[in-house]
C-alpha cells in the first residue's frame, strides 16, 4: 500500500470504520438512513455515537461539534469536550446518540433575515448522516444542519438536501415511465474546481484592504501581468508544489478526492480539482477544503486568497460547478446511451435542464450574487452575467433536427422520431471546449460556471436541483396522463427546443454583440449585480415552484432576500470605510511626504543652480497635487454616501444606493490613488504593490 492510500480518509469514520465498528444490525439500519432516508432509531444512534466516539478517542479527539453551515456561507462550529463528571471525582469520556442526533447552539448571533423573531431565539442542529463525521485537530466534527425551532432552515445545508429531494423525486418518476423499475433513488454529483490565488504572508500582512476585505482596494497595474499566457498551466514553483503537497495529504486524510492541481491564468493564480461526488458531500468537502487551504497556506508563510476578484486587471477566481444526475444503479442520466430508446431519455432529461435553466435564469443569476462576484461576473474573462447555455455543435443539430423534423446530417442520416428506434447514436464529443459560457454541456455533464470562488455551492446546486426537478414534475405529469407515450414525450421535447432555445448559445459570451442580441433580441435576462438581481427571489413563480418542491418555505426566502442583501451592503460598505482609512491615513500622507520632498530638492538644486527647468519636479509635484485633490474630493463624495445609506428605508433601497453611488465613489478615489502610486517613489509608497504581491511567491 502506497502513503497515500494509507492515509485516505484515515480521519474519516466512513463505511469502513463503520462497518468494522458496528454491529451487522446496527451497521444495517444506519445504511438504510444514508441510502433511502428510513427514519433513525435512538437505540441505533446510541451505539453509532459509542462507536464514533471510541474511534475519535482513539485518533486523540477530546472534543466533538456539530459542523454545521450557517447563512455567513462559511462553516461554524461550537466544541464540546466528550468529559462526563463520573463519581470518583474523575471523568469519563462520555457521547450518547441523543447528543450525537440533536445539538443545541445559541443561534442568535447567527444571520436569520427575520426568522428568528417570529420563533425561538434558539437553533438547533441535526445530524446528517449521509454525510460522514471526521477529525479536525482534536475535534470530531459531525456535519448537520441548522434549524431554528419553528423547523425554519438557517442553513445551507438543509435546503440542498430538500433540493436533492425533490429532485430524486421527480426523476424517479420519469424513469419509471422509461421502465427503469429497478432505480431506487437519484442524485445529483458536483465536481467543483477550486480556483484561488497565494500570495507571501509578510506582504499581506501590510494590506490592510486584503486583511479587511478579501480583495486590494488600490493598486496600480504591474508592468506584467498576464498578457503573455505563461502562466496557466506552467510549472509550479517549488514553494507552491510544496503547499500543494501538504494540502493534499490533509484533504486526503479527511477522504476529500483532490485530484487536479495547475497554475491558473492569472500570475499567481492556481486550481485544485476534486473528483466529483454527491452533492451535499461534495458541498462539504469543498467548505473544508476552503479551510484547509487557508490553513495550509499559514504553515507555509503564505495566504491563500479565495476573493473572487483579489486583484483588478488579471483574472478573478471562480468555481466552475460541473453538476450531473445519476441513478443507484450507476447510470449517469446526462449520457446519451446505447439504445435509441436510452437517447430518448437522455434527451429528455437534457431538454428538463434546457428548460430550468431559461425558465430560471433569475434563480441561478441570484445563487451566485455577491459582493466579490460581481466583480468578476461580465469581467472579460469570466462569463457574463447573461445566462445562456452552450450544447455544441453535435447536440444541437440534434436539437434543431428534431425540432424541424429534418434528417439529422451528423451521424447518420434519419429524421429524428424518438423512441421509435431510429435515434442516432450520439458521438460524446468531449473536444468541445468553450470556455466562454456561464453553463456548457461537457459530454455527461453541465458545467456551471458562474459560482465565486469564495461562495458555498450550496445555492447555486439547490437552485440548479429545484428547478430541474420542476421541468421533470412538468415532464411526468404529461407523460403518464399520455395515451401514447413516445407521441407525447415527442411532441413535448420538439416543444421544449421550440419554447427554450433561445437560452441556447454558442459563440462567445465575452463579446459585446452577444449581451446586445442576448437582451434586446432573445429576452433574456442581463441582472448585472447583486441588488438587481437577489430582489427576484420573491418573484412569484420563484416562490411559487421552490415552495412547492418543498424547498424553502415563503418566509425562509424572505430570510434570504434580506441576509444576501445585508451581507452584500455591509461588505460594500466595509470596503469603503477601508478605502477611506488608507485613502486618509497612509496614501494621501505618503503623496504629500513624496511631493514635498520633491519640491524640497528642487529648490535645494535652484539654490545652486538657478537656471535650471526642473520639468520632472515641477511636473510631478503639479500631477500629485492635482491627484491629491482628486483623491480628497473623492474622499467627500464617498462620506456623504456612506451617510446616506445609514438612512434608507431597507436593504433593497441600500443596495442601489451602493450600486448607483458607492461603487462610483470608490472607484473615482481608486482612480486618482492609483495613478499617484505610478508617480510616487517606492519606497514612499505605504503597502506593497501589485507587482510585489503577485511575484512574490518565488
Ligand atoms: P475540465 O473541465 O477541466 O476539462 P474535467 O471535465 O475532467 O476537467 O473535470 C472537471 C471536474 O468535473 C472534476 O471535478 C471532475 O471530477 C468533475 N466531473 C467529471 N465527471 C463528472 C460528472 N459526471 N458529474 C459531476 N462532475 C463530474
Ligand atoms: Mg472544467
Amino acid at each position: 500500500m502506497s502513503a497515500v492510500t494509507e492515509i485516505f480518509a484515515s480521519k474519516v469514520f466512513d463505511d469502513r470504520v463503520m462497518k468494522s465498528r458496528l454491529s451487522a444490525k446496527v451497521y444495517n439500519s444506519l445504511k438504510n438512513t444514508i441510502e433511502i432516508g428510513e427514519k433513525l432509531d435512538i437505540t441505533v444512534a446510541n451505539a453509532v455515537a459509542e462507536a464514533m466516539k471510541e474511534w475519535a478517542l482513539e485518533q486523540g479527539a477530546t472534543h466533538y461539534t456539530h459542523w454545521f453551515q450557517p447563512l455567513t456561507g462559511i462553516t461554524a462550529e461550537k466544541h464540546d469536550s466528550f468529559i462526563s463528571p463520573s463519581p470518583d471525582g474523575r471523568v469519563i469520556m462520555d457521547f450518547s446518540g441523543k447528543e450525537l442526533i440533536k445539538g443545541e447552539p445559541d443561534a442568535s448571533s447567527f444571520p436569520s433575515g427575520g426568522l428568528r423573531a417570529t420563533f425561538e431565539a434558539r437553533g438547533y442542529t441535526a445530524w446528517d448522516p449521509t454525510s460522514y463525521a471526521f477529525i479536525k485537530g482534536k475535534t470530531l466534527c459531525i456535519p448537520t444542519a441548522f434549524c431554528s425551532y419553528g423547523g425554519e432552515a438557517l442553513d445551507k445545508k438543509t435546503p440542498l438536501l430538500r433540493s436533492m429531494q425533490a429532485l430524486n423525486k421527480q426523476a424517479l418518476r420519469i424513469l419509471k415511465l422509461f421502465g427503469n423499475e429497478n432505480v431506487r433513488h437519484v442524485t445529483t454529483s458536483v465536481g467543483p474546481e477550486q480556483e484561488y490565488f497565494l500570495i507571501p504572508k509578510e506582504l499581506y500582512d501590510k494590506r490592510k484592504d486584503l486583511i479587511y476585505t478579501g480583495r486590494t482596494l488600490f493598486g496600480a497595474k504591474p508592468p506584467k501581468g498576464q498578457e503573455l499566457d505563461d502562466h496557466y498551466f506552467g510549472v509550479i514553483k517549488p514553494r507552491v508544489e510544496a503547499y500543494m503537497t501538504d494540502l493534499n495529504d490533509e484533504l486526503w486524510k479527511l477522504g476529500i478526492l483532490a485530484k487536479t492541481q495547475h497554475n491558473e491564468v492569472a500570475p499567481a493564480q492556481h486550481e485544485l480539482a476534486p473528483i466529483y461526488g454527491t452533492t451535499n458531500i461534495a458541498t462539504d468537502h469543498n467548505q473544508l477544503t476552503m479551510e484547509i487551504m487557508k490553513k495550509v497556506a499559514q504553515k507555509h508563510g503564505l495566504v491563500c486568497l479565495l476573493h473572487e476578484k483579489p486583484f483588478d486587471g488579471v483574472n478573478g477566481s471562480g468555481k466552475h460547478n460541473n453538476w450531473s444526475i445519476s441513478t443507484d444503479t450507476g447510470v449517469n442520466l446526462l449520457t446519451p446511451g446505447e439504445t435509441p430508446y436510452e437517447n430518448a431519455q437522455f434527451l429528455l432529461f437534457l431538454c428538463a435542464v434546457i428548460k430550468a435553466v431559461d425558465d430560471y435564469q433569475d434563480l441561478l443569476r441570484i445563487s451566485v450574487a455577491t459582493a466579490g462576484n460581481d466583480h468578476r461576473l461580465g469581467a472579460n474573462e469570466a462569463p457574463p452575467a447573461v445566462i445562456s447555455i452552450f450544447l455544441g455543435d453535435e447536440l444541437e443539430g440534434i436539437l434543431e433536427a428534431i425540432e424541424s423534423d429534418k434528417p439529422y446530417e451528423g451521424v447518420e442520416k434519419t429524421v429524428m422520431k424518438l423512441g421509435v428506434s431510429v435515434l442516432p447514436r450520439f458521438t460524446r464529443d468531449t473536444t468541445d471546449r468553450n470556455r466562454t459560457s456561464p453553463f456548457a454541456f461537457t459530454g455527461n455533464k453541465f458545467e456551471f460556471r458562474m459560482v465565486g470562488s469564495a461562495d458555498s455551492i450550496a445555492c447555486a446546486n439547490i437552485m440548479l436541483n429545484s428547478a430541474v426537478a420542476e421541468s421533470l414534475r412538468i415532464y411526468a405529469d404529461r407523460l403518464e396522463q399520455a395515451e401514447n407515450f413516445e407521441d407525447k414525450l415527442h411532441e413535448m421535447i420538439k416543444k421544449t427546443i421550440t419554447d427554450h432555445k433561445r437560452i441556447i448559445f454558442n459563440g462567445n459570451g465575452y463579446d459585446d454583440a452577444w449581451i446586445k442580441e442576448a437582451t434586446e433580441e432573445r429576452g433574456l435576462l442581463n441582472l448585472r449585480t447583486t441588488p438587481d438581481a437577489i430582489p427576484h427571489l420573491m418573484d412569484e413563480k420563484n416562490v411559487k415552484m421552490l415552495t412547492l418542491h418543498k424547498v424553502f418555505t415563503e418566509a425562509e426566502l424572505r430570510s434570504r432576500t434580506e441576509i444576501t442583501l445585508e451581507n452584500y451592503c455591509k461588505q460594500v460598505i466595509i470596503e469603503a470605510n477601508t478605502m477611506e482609512q488608507l485613502a486618509r491615513r497612509d496614501i494621501l500622507p505618503a503623496v504629500g511626504e513624496y511631493a514635498a520632498f520633491v519640491a524640497r530638492s528642487a529648490a535645494e538644486k535652484k539654490a545652486v543652480v538657478p537656471e535650471l527647468a526642473l520639468e520632472y519636479e515641477t511636473r510631478t509635484v503639479k500631477r500629485l497635487t492635482e491627484l491629491s485633490a482628486d483623491a480628497y474630493k473623492a474622499l467627500d463624495l464617498l462620506d456623504s454616501v456612506l451617510e446616506k445609506t445609514k438612512h434608507t428605508k431597507d436593504v433593497i433601497e441600500t443596495g442601489y444606493l451602493i450600486r448607483d453611488e458607492l461603487l462610483g465613489a470608490m472607484a473615482a478615489l481608486r482612480t486618482a490613488c492609483d495613478e499617484a502610486e505610478t508617480l510616487t517613489a517606492a519606497k514612499f509608497w505605504p503597502f506593497p504593490t501589485y507587482d510585489e504581491l503577485l511575484f512574490g511567491v518565488r
